[in-house]
């Protein structure tokens, strides 16, 4: 992590996973327990249907409600989708763009994730792009020209002023859900290849102030390591978000961090 230039965020993925009723009781532990100081910036991405629960219970904390998927368009005969403007409406603040599983399950393409991408910052909507790579191109030596493919498509038309407004989350596709993690090591080089090709689209400063997150089975047992990583800003965690417990503890292994780095 690297406070002096950028903001540090951990969040949750929640996936399709708890109702409104474990909404709350997940947000009031969760609201209890919360580190005192303000050092990183927390989410959690619940699925639609527990966005005014998660906002009602979290209203007086710092915890921001995101979105796990939207349309690009603003309304329209799109049976079963969600628009940008009703979650901005909802008080959501974030939602994530192109998650591996949207892009395997959901045929979400590349071209599809820039059009959320615009979307989602049209409304007002913070957008946290995931990319990564599988484990065949891993193997293959493919990562830094999947990961140069996969941003600068889905970044494709947006300006240095909207950059600011994106976070990218690196989750390599074979460490999602799977228990494999990367090494902290694949994860620095892996945000840090991220940032040149951002250095390289928009330049030093605005690459250097751009929140780089890891996902991909992070918890509370290898958060510290990965988060050790200059290059990495923060976590998108799914399976360990789940309980308020593991999810507090990798709050505070960046809070702690953040401390003794400044
Ligand atoms: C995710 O859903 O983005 C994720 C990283 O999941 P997990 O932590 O369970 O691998």
């Amino acid at each position: 992590m690297n406070r002096k230039y950028r903001k540090t965020i951990i969040a949750g993925n929640w996936k399709m996973h708890k109702t409104a009723c474990e909404t709350r009781t997940f947000a009031e532990s969760l609201k209890h327990a919360l580190p005192r100081t303000k050092r990183c910036s927390i989410v959690i991405c619940v699925p639609f249907t527990n966005i005014p629960i998660a906002i009602k219970t979290l209203k007086d904390c710092r915890v921001a409600i995101a979105a796990q998927n939207m349309h690009w368009e603003e309304s329209g005969a799109y049976t079963g989708e969600i628009s940008a403007q009703m979650l901005v409406e909802l008080g959501v603040k974030y939602v994530l763009i192109g998650h591996s599983e949207r892009r395997e399950y959901f045929a979400e393409t590349d071209a599809i994730v820039n059009k959320k991408i615009h979307a989602a910052l049209a409304a007002g909507l913070h957008p946290i792009l995931c990319v990564g790579e599988t484990e065949a191109q891993r193997e293959l030596n493919l990562t830094d020209a999947h990961l140069n493919y996969q941003v600068q498509a889905a970044l494709s038309g947006v300006s240095s002023e909207q950059i600011k407004n994106i976070t990218i989350a690196y989750e390599p596709i074979w460490a999602i859900g799977t228990g494999k993690t990367a090494t902290p090591e694949q994860a620095g080089e892996a945000c840090a290849t991220i940032r040149s090709i951002l250095r390289s689209l928009y330049g030093a400063k605005l690459a250097r102030q751009t929140t780089i997150q890891y996902g991909g089975s992070m918890n509370p047992e290898n958060a510290k390591n990965l988060l050790s990583q200059s290059d990495v800003d923060g976590g998108l965690i799914g399976g360990a978000s789940l309980k308020p417990e593991n999810f507090l503890d990798i709050i505070f292994t960046a809070n702690e961090y953040e401390e003794s780095e400044t």
